[in-house]
């Protein structure tokens, strides 16, 4: 489970304060699918890139399975991050690497051993049905297979957690439909709790458990979609 309590962003830009995430707090069950919508500007990705600390909240507390990531060290933080995979709109792979080495590096920074690097690599890749793509450089990639391969990456080293960052936002119609297929058959094979940030309601809609709205950096409602298809 992730607990995000009472948490919030302030930057400071030239002396002026802006709180982009303001007072939030959410409870994401474990295995489920967390939608994050908001208009652009809302603090989403501040809020999502605040459950992995990549950005620290200013105050607040985050907490994965028990442990408050906001209360550890560098480097306890560095082996707790192992287990929080996250992928982007713009997909943020290597242009001067393959997929299967893009899917390497990360194996490498969690500290695997470099046959086992190989091994780890070759199946994620297997996962998301992209491994004849293994020796392939990005540029040649489709926007589609771009995001395969990072949600790959993400996956190799066994999180617990999936982080994504309006993942459909840069592909087209059709291949939203098949990305959000693969995030949502490995949250259910996995049991990989996700989170997913998108301006997007039919992404949403397509995939979510639950889902928070976000204004202002407020969280202003959520609900539970599979009560909202109830009938009656
Ligand atoms: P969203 O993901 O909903 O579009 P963001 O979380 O990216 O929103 O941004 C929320 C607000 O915080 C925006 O006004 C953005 O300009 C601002 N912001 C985000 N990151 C920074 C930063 N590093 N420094 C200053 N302002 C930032
Ligand atoms: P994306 O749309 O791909 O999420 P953004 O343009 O929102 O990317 O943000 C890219 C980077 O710029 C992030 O690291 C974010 O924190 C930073 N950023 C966003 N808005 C601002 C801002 N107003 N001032 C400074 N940094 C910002």
């Amino acid at each position: 489970m992730i607990s995000i309590r009472d948490v919030s962003t302030v930057f400071t830009t030239a002396g002026t304060d802006f709180t982009a995430v303001d007072h939030v707090s959410l409870e994401i069950p474990r295995g489920s699918i967390q939608g994050i919508i908001g208009f652009s500007g809302a603090g989403k990705s501040t809020l999502l890139r605040n459950i992995n600390l990549l950005e620290r909240p200013t105050s607040g507390r985050v907490s994965v399975d028990g442990t408050d990531l906001t209360a550890l060290g560098d480097e306890e933080l560095r082996r707790a991050r192992h287990q929080i995979g996250m992928i982007f709109q713009h997909f943020n792979l290597l242009n001067n690497r393959t997929a299967q080495q893009n899917v390497e590096l990360s194996l490498k920074f969690a500290g695997v051993e470099k046959k086992e690097r190989r091994r780890r690599a070759k199946e994620a890749l297997a996962i998301v049905d992209i491994a004849d793509k293994a020796d392939s450089y990005p540029a040649r990639l489709s926007g589609g297979q771009k995001q395969r391969v990072a949600i790959a990456r993400a996956l190799a080293t066994e999180p617990k957690v999936l982080l994504c960052d309006e993942p459909t936002s840069a592909v087209d119609p059709r291949t939203t439909a098949s990305v959000l297929q693969y995030i949502s058959d490995i949250n259910a094979q996995l049991g990989i709790t996700t989170v997913i940030v998108t301006h997007e309601m039919n992404v949403v809609k397509a995939i979510a458990d639950n889902v928070a709205i976000l204004e202002e950096g407020r969280l202003v409602e959520r609900f539970d979609l599979a009560e909202l298809d109830r009938p009656g």
